[in-house]
């Protein structure tokens, strides 16, 4: 066995230090930030210590070795951060990263909207500018946390002359406004996560655009790109961002995380194979077409998590991933699926139960309910595979979307 590395060695004794499951869950992630242990691959001063892939990965076991509750997760982190450390200027990085990184902060996405989902160029929601404000007008949807979020990552159409992707611009809006009003709406898996937002005469300050006027589209494929990428240094694996009592115990705080079941938290801090184990154990797996078909999904998973090592390896420092990162969400979400119907069909009739009594505690079937959305969240498979097809094997657009990406905003059709 080789020799553990400094990093590693730094981490291990600041770990054994420092975790205590009684501190308060602020105080815990405040140190944690303050260390740099938090997201080692990212700069000093904004939680990390510019570490490499590698290293990273040190310190990330160090932590899970010594029991260690990890930093907070979520839209703020795997989205927001990386854009503000790619694209935002140095007083907006100063500014809302360390309420990221501490998660004292939490945001959301603000891009889709009723008629613009996967044509989201095609938004509506209007930013007009106001002396050195931005006055907004519009409705969003889909916005994941957005009922507790501060802020929020919005994309509005500033000039509606242009064609439809180059009169976007890109916003850090405050969410606890009178012009904001957010609506939950309630998914299938039985939770309230994502909300629909209304904006009347909200406003933004000039200081929180990120990137030129009309550049917000380019800005806004950063966000997808770190969206679209599983390897992103800023996804965790705690749940815990979304409507965290700072001021609870650590460790009282991951006890209650573990039995919520929340189907969202579950999804976005990677507990599938958790979840898939709890299922198989309750369930008859001994057959051998399950067994094949588990052999399947393990060599899948495998080949999932290599290409994903390998993408990130080949990504420089501080640079966006490409469009080739569609693929491993496509992959992602094709071995979600099959972990669903193996869990199921493992489960037999309690399968089809729903409620309390489920063999164990309905935490996969709330997994089996979120499954569809990772087909949808981010983009959906049919239109990651155009992106691919055209951005990563140079082949032709449709013949209609060519015209239409010519055709000023104003003039386009819309439904
Ligand atoms: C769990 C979850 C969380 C989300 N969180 C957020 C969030 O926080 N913030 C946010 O802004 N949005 C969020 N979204 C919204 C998400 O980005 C959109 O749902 C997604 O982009 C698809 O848009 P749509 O729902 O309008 O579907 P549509 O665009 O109406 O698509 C409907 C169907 O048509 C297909 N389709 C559309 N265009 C084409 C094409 N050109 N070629 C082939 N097929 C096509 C699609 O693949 C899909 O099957 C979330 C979605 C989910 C499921």
């Amino acid at each position: 066995m080789s020799e553990p590395t400094p990093i590693a060695q730094e981490a291990e004794q600041w770990f054994a230090g420092h975790w205590d499951p009684t501190r308060p869950l602020g105080e815990w992630w405040r140190d944690l930030a303050d260390s740099g242990f938090a997201f080692p691959q990212w700069p000093e001063g904004f939680g990390g210590r510019s570490l490499g892939r590698r290293d990273a990965k040190a310190v990330q076991q160090a932590r899970r070795a010594a029991g260690a509750y990890g930093p907070p997760n979520g839209v703020a982190t795997f989205l927001v951060a990386p854009t503000l450390l790619t694209m935002g200027s140095p007083e907006q990085q100063q500014r809302y990263l360390p309420g990221i990184v501490d998660g004292t902060t939490p945001w959301c996405q603000l891009f889709s909207e009723p008629s613009a989902g996967s044509d989201m160029a095609s938004l509506g929601t209007r930013a007009v500018r106001d002396g050195d404000e931005w006055r907004v007008d519009g409705q969003k949807v889909w916005n994941s946390g957005a009922h507790y979020a501060d802020f929020g990552i919005l994309i509005a159409r500033t000039d509606p002359e242009l064609p439809k992707h180059r009169g976007v611009t890109y916003f850090l809006i405050d969410m606890r406004q009178p012009g904001v009003d957010v609506r939950p709406l309630r998914e299938m898996t039985g939770d309230a996560a994502f909300n629909e937002v209304f904006f009347t005469d909200a406003r933004v300050h000039d200081d929180d655009r990120v990137g030129a006027q009309g550049d917000g589209w380019r800005v806004a494929m950063a966000t997808l790109s770190f969206e679209r990428d599983p390897s992103n240094a800023g996804l965790g694996d705690t749940a815990a961002f979304y409507e965290a009592d700072l001021s609870v115990a650590v460790g009282e705080h991951a006890r209650a995380e573990a039995a919520a079941a929340d189907g969202f938290s579950i999804a976005m801090a990677g507990r599938a194979g958790e979840v898939f184990q709890g299922a198989m154990e309750c369930g008859d797996s001994s057959g051998a077409v399950m067994r094949d078909r588990l052999a399947r999904l393990a060599a899948e998973r495998a080949v999932m998590s290599w290409s994903s090592h390998r993408g990130t390896a080949s990504m420089k420092a501080g640079r966006q991933p490409g469009p080739e990162v569609a693929t491993l969400k496509i992959g992602g979400a094709e071995t979600g699926r099959q972990t669903r119907d193996i869990g199921l069909e493992a489960l037999g009739a309690a399968g089809m139960l729903w409620g309390d009594d489920v063999p164990d505690g309905g935490l996969f079937h709330r997994y089996a309910m979120f499954t569809p959305a990772s087909s949808i969240a981010g983009g959906s498979d049919e239109v990651l595979r155009n992106s691919i097809g055209e951005r990563v094997l140079g082949l032709p657009r449709e013949p209609d979307e060519a015209e239409r990406r010519e055709t000023p905003w104003n003039e386009l059709r819309r439904s």
